[in-house]
């Protein structure tokens, strides 16, 4: 078994763009590409993004058991890990690094203990994590309400991660969360 790295928050906070800089930095990283059943946004690829399934594949997924974990991450879209992304990674040589909700990111944590580090992305406010959804462009409103409103909640999980990185300034947010991954992987 390899090592893990793992970044949760809620969404707008900023964690893809984090992890796209940690992504160019740390050669042995590698994203792990999720499952989800809902559609592709913008310009993202199936395979690249996430692998996209239908809601009957992502059940008969489940059924067979093949996520590590899984979550209805927002009412009727389920996201999730499967096993056979972690071991195409970690037979690589790589790490994995996982862009994941709060209750994933947990989850991970306590399969994986000392082999995963986890990190919370808190955005400087839940005003500016609006703004932010809104910027990017790429949501309905009816879907930015709801990561609004799954917003609090999520914060209120953060001190269940190893650490706590504020993206306020990116660039100093990123330095942050690259010197604890340097000391995890040391
Ligand atoms: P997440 O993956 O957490 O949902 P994104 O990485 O997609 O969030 O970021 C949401 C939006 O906020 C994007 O438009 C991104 O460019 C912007 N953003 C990210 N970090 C910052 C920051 N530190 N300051 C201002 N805007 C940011
Ligand atoms: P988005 O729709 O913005 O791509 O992602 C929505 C949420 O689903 C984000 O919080 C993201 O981290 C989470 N997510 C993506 N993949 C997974 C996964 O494999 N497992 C879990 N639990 N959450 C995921």
């Amino acid at each position: 078994m390899g090592k893990l790295v793992i970044f949760s928050a809620p969404s707008g906070s900023g964690k893809t763009t984090i992890v796209r800089e940690l992504l160019k930095r740390f050669p042995r990283f590698e994203f792990s590409i999720s499952a989800t059943s809902r559609q592709p946004r913008g310009q993202e690829q199936n395979g690249v993004d996430y692998y996209f399934l239908t809601h009957e594949e992502f059940r008969a997924r489940v059924e067979r058991d093949e996520f590590v974990e899984w979550e209805e991450v927002y009412a009727g879209t389920c996201y999730g890990t499967l096993r056979s992304e972690m071991e195409r990674i970690w037979s690589k040589g790589n790490i994995i690094v996982f862009d994941v909700d709060v209750m994933g990111g947990i989850n991970l944590k306590s399969l994986f203990k000392d082999d995963a580090c986890s990190i919370f992305i808190m955005p400087p406010s839940v005003e500016e994590l609006e703004r932010r959804l809104r910027g990017r462009g790429t949501d309905a409103e009816e879907v930015i309400r709801k990561r609004i409103d799954k917003a609090e909640f999520e914060l209120s999980k953060s001190s269940q991660f190893d650490y706590t990185v504020i993206n306020d300034d990116l660039a100093v947010a990123v330095e942050e969360a690259a010197s604890i991954i340097e000391n995890f992987l040391k």
